[in-house]
């Protein structure tokens, strides 16, 4: 039996926990990391099944869905130092 939560371009978690908080992002919750696939790293949400491929990626920027927990403050702030960092190394 094929998982319903595989696979899909859309939040496919909306469809099982109905929606977040209007506004948010899965990017903004502790559910959503990064998943090491070799070459590459792959977004996941802990909450749905996934494969170490692209086929299971997780949008950071789908809409929440109703188990969405916002990350820890020092997180999110973490987050922005890395990417204001790259942008230093960028240019
Ligand atoms: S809000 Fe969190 S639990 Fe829900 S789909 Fe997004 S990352 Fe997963």
């Amino acid at each position: 039996m094929k998982n319903p939560l595989r696979n899909i371009r859309k939040n496919p978690c909306i469809q099982v926990w109905g929606p977040g908080p209007a506004g948010t992002k899965c990017g903004s919750c502790v559910f959503h990391r990064f998943v090491g696939g070799g070459t590459k790293n792959y977004p996941k949400c802990e909450k749905r099944y996934f494969t170490h491929t692209a086929k299971s990626d997780h949008s950071s920027r789908f809409p929440t869905c109703g188990r969405y927990e916002p990350k820890p403050a020092s997180a999110e702030s973490k987050t922005a130092k890395n990417v204001s960092n790259k942008a230093k190394n960028v240019s």
